[in-house]
């Protein structure tokens, strides 16, 4: 999946995602991404969220509105990232190689990923810079 979130310069927030979906997959499939709260989720008063990896799990706990709600809750979108991570494999024990991983960012502009796997990163473009994120080493 390529996920995308944006804050304006008046404060609002955007997302798109976009995804040719699992490998193998199953005529009719649907997976995540064309689902909202699911693959990607956008609450202009709180944050806005999107997820890659293994679309039935992230359907499952309805993963990106799960993250925006998390932000509501207080968390910053680090911290709701790798609760939802921790809630998508909670909810599959028995799934070996689940990936799954998420990135949100917040009304304030505060940004964070996080995956099940490591090695997982992603592009951050502030007041015209770039920069690359390691959500393994993000401060958490
Ligand atoms: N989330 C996508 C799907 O399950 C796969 C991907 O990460 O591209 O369809």
């Amino acid at each position: 999946t390529i996920g995308m979130l944006a804050l304006d310069s008046h404060g609002n927030l955007s997302g798109a995602c976009t995804t040719s979906g699992a490998a193998y997959k199953i005529r009719g499939r649907v997976g995540d991404s064309p689902i909202i709260g699911a693959g990607l989720f956008v609450d202009n008063e709180v944050g806005a969220a999107t997820a890659t990896g293994l679309g039935e799990a992230v359907i499952k706990v309805a993963g990106t509105h799960l993250v925006v709600e998390l932000m509501r809750q207080g968390h910053n979108p680090q911290k709701a990232c790798e609760l939802a991570v921790e809630r998508v494999i909670s909810k599959n024990p028995d799934y070996k190689d689940l990936q799954v991983g998420f990135i949100a960012l917040n009304k304030q502009g505060e940004c964070g990923g996080y995956c099940i796997h490591k090695g997982f990163s992603y592009a951050v473009f502030d007041k015209g810079n770039n920069r690359a994120i390691d959500s393994d080493s993000a401060v958490k």
